[in-house]
């Protein structure tokens, strides 16, 4: 039977640590500032929104939500991140996604300050973290690779294969892991024999958004599995990509869905708000 890598205890870890710095922060009259910028009316979206808000109170991060109507232009789009990344006192800018078809959300992220992009999409931080240097690193990667250190599980040599390319998971996994040494494959929806690719990994990361889609068949016996999945049943049940309650009895290593990957990318968030703030006040940062 798998350890379960338990996202939601080291999650809580982490937030704790944070507070601390963010106390020690406030000793010196900084307060970090995180503002968020929704389009539209997505209910998803809005859970996220409110998870994050709920975690910036926690650890006394300042949260500004800017909802804008989904009929917006482009140009009022980017105004809005503009006034932001002018705005001494916000210290970190998040775009949540998705927006409405007709605006372009990459030349949105384009906009945001480096200097405040604590969700690593702009193409500053793509490109810095592909070189690696230090920057903001995409929040579920990150949280990722804090599971991997958390659980003393090293990427060294090891066959990684990611299932998943998206812009936000799968493409900075694949350089997260690289920069741990790890051989990287990474598939997506055209990747043929599929099973021939995953049954292969030592560490199996899915990111594909498909309810149970992995299966026992496809998973080598002892392989480490990180579910980033999040996928609602028509019962209205959470699970992730993977057949949890049958790969868990040949994983050496497994997350679970919910309490997994989830709970470090809001941890992760928060970590990267922190980051931002010392950053722009010339403060050392430990992360
Ligand atoms: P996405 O942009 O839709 O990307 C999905 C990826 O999966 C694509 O690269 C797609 O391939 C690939 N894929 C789809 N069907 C496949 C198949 N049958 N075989 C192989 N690959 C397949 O999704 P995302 O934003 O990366 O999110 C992926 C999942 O992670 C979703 O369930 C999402 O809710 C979840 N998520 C969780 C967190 C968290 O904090 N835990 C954060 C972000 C996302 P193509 O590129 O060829 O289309």
């Amino acid at each position: 039977m798998a350890v379960l890598i338990d996202g939601k205890a080291l999650a809580k870890k982490i937030r704790e640590q944070l507070k601390t710095e963010c106390d020690e922060l406030k000793t010196n009259k900084i307060i970090p500032k995180l503002a968020v910028i929704m389009v539209g009316d997505n209910p998803a979206s809005k859970v996220y929104v409110r998870n994050k808000s709920r975690a910036c109170e926690e650890i006394g991060i300042e949260y500004e939500e800017y909802l804008l109507n989904e009929n917006i232009e482009q140009k009022e789009l980017i105004d809005l991140i503009e006034k932001l990344n002018e705005d001494k006192s916000v210290n970190g800018i998040l775009l949540q996604s998705p927006i409405p078809g007709h605006l372009n959300i990459n030349q949105a992220f384009k906009a945001i300050s480096y200097r405040k992009d604590v969700d690593g999409f702009t193409p500053s931080s793509v490109g810095k973290l592909s070189i690696g240097e230090d920057t903001f690193i995409s929040c579920t990667p990150y949280g990722v690779i804090k599971m991997f250190e958390e659980y003393n599980i090293d990427l060294t040599g090891k066959d990684v294969v990611i299932v998943g390319r998206s812009n936000i998971v799968g493409k900075p996994l694949i350089q997260c892991c690289l920069n741990k040494n790890a051989t990287v494959t990474v598939c997506h929806s055209k990747t043929k024999n599929l099973s021939e690719h995953t049954k292969r990994a030592d560490i199996l990361i899915t990111a594909i958004g498909r309810p149970k889609f992995v299966t026992k068949d496809m998973v080598k016996e002892g392989a480490v599995v990180i579910d980033v999945g999040i996928n609602r049943t028509e019962e209205g049940k959470l699970v992730g990509d993977v057949d949890f309650e049958n790969v868990e009895k040949i994983a050496s290593y497994i997350t679970p869905v919910p309490g997994g990957v989830g709970p470090m990318t809001i941890a992760m968030l928060m970590n990267n708000v922190i980051k931002a703030t010392k950053e722009q006040h010339n403060i050392n940062t430990k992360f």
